[in-house]
């Protein structure tokens, strides 16, 4: 590996580890962008911005967008890459505690997006999130602050029935959430309220000042590199935080003073992105029209602009199933470690088409990085991502894209140890690129 490849890796593995919810890889995104220079924009102020600034804005602590303008625009467009933040997991309810005959305290929990569920049983969990806290500040007044808190230490557990009380459990299993997926929280002394107050004290306030959280259950296993050369990484959240650390890492280190390169990271990919913050929001929209006109522009200009754009919407892709290649297509078929995966799909659930494949192609070509080609069989009906869904709002070119990884969704996914740093050259490449249009709407590749 190369020593640049080890020092990335190194780094996803810490920023993994560090992410057990949404907020807190969010906050370490965030935190990658200022020690780089951007300053951060809040969106209910008004932006004054420069050429060849460097700025960010947060939406809902969950969804962040980042954006380099050029120093000498020149028929400028937008070069734009999406990744999402959050993962499927488990959020704990309101009302979190349950008394089990005296004897347990169990914590109430519901699905957020589509886990395997048997990935989570019999492994040490944790809970992390966010809490909104009142505090006063030094003029009297009182204000709301979010806090992140994260117990950091095997706190939970949803152990599985014994097979001697469920002998059918290895020829298949229906998962009830409400019954089989709620964790153990602790012993018959356990009383009730007390979830509630180790929540306080993380956050480190009075118990009546927290009025509102959002807590999830994380998986405790660390990050690992392992295999006959060492040539995978497992991890939970690999999809989509490699693609969401990848592009970060092509973004700041990649540039054109021709063009305004933007880097999206967007919350509730994995329940259908129709939140305020998700990429079926105005937000991507608001903070490009927001850059144009910051700039003095007006709005034949943002038209332009946007006709000049082209996107890379980043989300993992699945690699072939040592054990059952069968499940995916036969020749369309994609391998960890072996390149940048290009996502099709005819009916457009992933957006790439032959004039995005061609730029993207060149793109890579540029960078020395190797693609391959992914599309569903055609008698399954496959994922959807978030490429198409932010179409709807900010129409541009865009190519769907992500890295090859096995156990999508599992609480502990695998991918390959080379993708990462393939991922991060050609956005770095694409981000270094000015693409001009033609009439027709066809992008050319300038450097
Ligand atoms: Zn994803």
């Amino acid at each position: 590996m190369l020593q640049d490849q080890t020092t990335a890796l190194k780094g996803l593995m810490n920023f993994l580890k560090n992410s057990p919810t949404c907020f807190h890889a969010v906050d370490q995104l965030r935190g990658m962008l200022e020690e780089a220079g951007f300053a951060k924009l809040p969106e209910s102020q008004r932006w004054t911005l420069q050429p060849g600034g460097k700025y960010y804005t947060v939406r809902n602590g969950s969804s962040v967008i980042a954006f380099r303008i050029g120093s000498a625009l020149e028929q400028p467009g937008f070069t734009v890459t999406a990744s999402h933040s959050d993962s499927p997991c488990f959020k704990i309810k309101e009302n979190a505690e349950i008394n089990v005959r005296g004897h347990y305290m169990q914590l109430n929990t519901e699905g957020y997006g589509g886990m395997i569920c048997s990935t989570w049983l019999d492994r040490p969990l944790s809970v992390a999130g966010r809490v909104l806290v009142r505090e006063t500040a030094e003029d009297g007044k009182e204000k709301l602050v979010t806090k992140l808190i994260d117990f950091d230490r095997d706190l939970v557990m949803i152990p599985n029935v014994a097979i001697h009380m469920n002998r059918k459990i290895n020829d298949g299993f229906t998962f009830n959430k409400q019954i089989d997926m709620i964790p153990l929280f602790g012993g018959a002394d356990v009383e009730k309220g007390e979830f509630r107050a180790m929540v306080v004290e993380q956050a480190g306030v009075k118990p009546e000042d927290v009025l509102g959280s959002d807590l999830y259950l994380y998986n405790r296993m660390a990050p690992t590199v392992w295999g006959a050369h060492n040539e995978y990484i497992s991890s939970g959240k690999l999809d989509d935080l490699e693609c969401a650390y990848g592009t970060l890492l092509g973004f700041l280190k990649g540039s054109n003073e021709k063009s305004i390169q933007v880097y999206a990271c967007f919350d509730n990919e994995e329940v259908g992105s129709g939140t305020k913050q998700g990429a079926d929001s105005t937000f991507l929209q608001d903070v490009l029209y927001r850059i144009v006109r910051g700039l003095g522009m007006d709005d034949e200009d943002y038209r332009c602009i946007q006709a000049r754009s082209f996107m890379l919407s980043c989300d993992n892709a699945h690699a072939v199933h040592p054990n059952h290649p069968e499940k995916t297509d036969v020749a369309n078929c994609t391998y960890m470690n072996e390149g940048i995966v290009i996502k099709s799909h005819a009916g457009q659930k992933y957006t790439s088409d032959a004039v995005s494949v061609a730029v993207f192609r060149g793109i890579c070509e540029k960078a020395g990085v190797p693609v391959q080609f992914f599309a569903n069989r055609s008698d399954e009906a496959g994922g959807s991502t978030l490429g198409n869904i932010a179409m709807a709002h900010v129409s541009m070119n865009t190519v769907d894209l992500g890295l090859a990884q096995l156990a999508m969704h599992s609480a502990y996914e695998t991918a390959g140890v080379k993708d990462l740093g393939y991922l991060a050259e050609a956005s770095a490449a694409f981000y270094s690129t000015h693409l001009v249009p033609d009439e027709a709407g066809v992008l050319r590749l300038e450097a």
